[in-house]
């Protein structure tokens, strides 16, 4: 078998790691969909004669953006019901819309328009909560995208499993069938304190220390969340979560706006990672995720849009910039989350919140060539003092020009590759005019 190289030349490549660096004029080298080495676009025309070379001389290439959470499928849903209160949004409108059209076919079809949107503004890895997680692992490998599927877990009874036994048994089953795809990772997701009892949360911890996965969980999301747990428990979720033994580097918990000295310490003292989906909690008005103390303690943060009818857009480079002038307001302090921090959150430190930081995160040698070229010959962008200052200031997910995974080409010049984007359009008006019906 001859090796496959690649060669991709741009005007900056920023590689995350090392911290504050910058190449100007080099090229990554990608050889059988793995990162070989950066070095300089003259010497590597010399080395690599043969290889495929492509320049991207106006662009900056960076590691693919990382999504930390999502419920993609609800694309079908986006726009769906705005402007309500949370518990109103979840119990009026989401939860009755998902018990009536939520099927396989609904979950395969809007996960794969949401991979369409992810890649066109630069994710190229999602983690996704959501029923029916055997679709979503059919529309990432179809699709070619990289993905961790939190399959659900709650005690509540859905179209998908009719309870907490169900979700596991079935669950598991899907980790199983997909768990030999090098594209995909499996995660736990019994999907918050309220929609879980202490037996369910036991549970998922044998499940998840038998299997060796990580564990996701919405957590302090909303202040009425604080309250009834008070009220039904005594403490607050994540004093009792860590009592149950929940707690510690292998969850992920997503939200985390409502944050007390005692709620900090705990997460610290434990390792647990925090998920920051700054769109959903400003447009829920569910709070502001501490992000900027849980970094000074070295927590590990990472950033997620949550689902379309939540944000209602799944570009990471929208978050970025919310994400990086909410921690700001939120310290009284313009030096919180500087853009270099905030990119890291989106890719190094959004791989490590997956337990994804050995293959992907990063622009370095043994890596996947997860990458992404973004076009910064525009008038928003301009001029380009600090590239790392553009993307998250200045940049949205409409500049993203190519986007790969594993070294494959799945976003070329703004066209994906594999995917036709009419017919996902099409797609989407049958079934909002289903569903408005
Ligand atoms: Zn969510």
């Amino acid at each position: 078998m001859t090796d496959n190289i690649r060669v991709l030349h741009a005007k900056y490549i920023l590689p995350i790691i090392p911290v504050d660096t910058v190449f100007e004029n080099h090229c990554v080298v990608i050889k059988n969909g793995v990162i070989q080495e950066i070095i300089e676009s003259s010497e590597a025309r010399e080395k690599h004669p043969k290889a495929e070379h492509q320049s991207f001389t106006e662009s900056i290439l960076m590691p693919g953006l990382v999504n930390t959470h999502c419920h993609s499928a609800m694309t079908l849903l986006r726009g769906y019901a705005d402007d309500y209160l949370l518990s109103d949004w979840l119990q009026k409108h989401i939860w009755p819309a998902e018990a009536k059209w939520v099927d396989y076919d609904f979950v395969y079809q809007g996960t794969t328009i949401a991979i369409a949107e992810m890649l066109k503004s630069g994710t190229t890895c999602f983690s996704d909560m959501y029923f029916f997680p055997n679709a979503a692992a059919k529309a990432a490998l179809d699709t070619g995208m990289r993905a961790v599927l939190s399959f659900p877990v709650m005690d509540f009874s859905n179209q998908w499993a009719k309870s907490s036994e169900m979700h596991l048994e079935k669950g598991l089953m899907v980790y199983e069938d997909f768990k030999k795809h090098e594209l995909l990772d499996f995660s736990l997701g019994p999907h918050a304190p309220y929609s879980v009892s202490d037996q369910t949360i036991f549970a998922v911890i044998e499940a998840a220390e038998k299997n060796d996965l990580e564990i996701q969980i919405h957590l302090h999301e909303s202040e009425k969340e604080i309250i009834d747990s008070i009220a039904e428990y005594g403490v607050r979720p994540i004093k009792r979560l860590e009592d149950l033994g929940l707690l510690g580097p292998k969850l992920q918990t997503v939200h985390m706006t409502q944050i007390d000295q005692d709620d900090l310490a705990a997460i610290v003292r434990t390792g647990t990672k925090v998920i920051h989906c700054p769109s959903s909690n400003t447009k829920l008005a569910s709070g502001v995720c501490p992000v900027q103390d849980f970094v000074d303690q070295g927590v590990t943060v990472g950033l997620g849009t949550d689902g379309a009818a939540s944000n209602n857009m799944l570009d990471l480079f929208a978050e970025l910039r919310l994400a990086s002038l909410l921690a700001k307001i939120k310290s009284s302090d313009p030096r919180a989350l500087s853009a270099h921090q905030a990119l890291r959150m989106v890719t190094i430190e959004g791989a490590k919140t997956l337990g994804l930081e050995k293959s992907i995160g990063s622009l370095e040698k043994g890596k996947k060539a997860d990458l992404i070229a973004v076009d910064l010959n525009k008038i928003e962008n301009n001029p380009v003092y600090h590239p790392e200052s553009s993307l998250v200031y200045t940049s949205s997910g409409t500049a993203v020009t190519d986007s790969w995974v594993n070294g494959e080409p799945l976003l070329s010049e703004g066209k994906l590759r594999a995917l036709d984007e009419t017919a996902l359009l099409a797609i989407m008006r049958e079934w909002s005019a289903k569903i408005k019906a």
